[in-house]
């Protein structure tokens, strides 16, 4: 989640928003401004055996909301990398990259997401503490929802030719 500094990290002073919709020093001596640019995210679409996906619940979220394997880069990493290290670290599956699904915005958490399709063999799954379930649902069955990665899951579905029906956050 993004936050607005409250006070300059350069130079202490106040931060206001501006109507250029930035956060900037009020100082007359600094010019600092927050950016804020987005953080990007790995997300994995990781296709288990033939035409099912895993789809995770983080222990932190609601009951109910299944989601992508994601993860962040490590300083220096290339999201090819990370997204494959992810998979191992969260489910302990090696991964096989099969292809970019795209790019998307997640607003609410100020992220970019990079999506990929990953396939795994049908070994047998660990989770990562930070995760608390999983389920494997059949391509055919899979509902998307109203966020990046669940528009990036809609879009990898499309190439195989299913169009899933949207699960909408309740
Ligand atoms: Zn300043």
């Amino acid at each position: 989640m993004s936050t607005s500094f409250t006070y300059c990290p350069k130079c202490k002073s106040d931060m206001a928003m501006a109507p250029d919709g930035y956060n900037h020093c009020q100082s007359d001596s600094c010019s600092y401004i927050q950016y804020d640019n987005p953080t990007p995210v790995v997300a994995a679409i990781v296709e288990y055996g033939e035409d099912q996906v895993i789809l995770a619940h983080n222990a932190a979220w609601p009951p109910g909301w299944y989601g992508l394997i994601t993860g962040f880069l490590e300083k220096g990493e290339h999201p090819d990398e990370c997204v494959l290290r992810e998979v191992k670290e969260e489910l302990n599956l090696d991964g096989e990259l099969m292809s970019m699904v795209g790019m998307y915005t997640f607003k609410r958490m100020n992220q970019l997401i990079i999506a990929y399709h990953i396939k795994t063999k049908q070994d047998p799954i660990t989770l990562d503490p930070e995760l608390d379930d999983y389920k494997i649902v059949p391509f055919s069955k899979v509902k998307y929802w109203p966020a990046g990665t669940g528009y990036a899951l809609r879009d990898f579905l499309l190439t195989r030719g299913i169009e899933a029906e949207m699960r909408p956050f309740s």
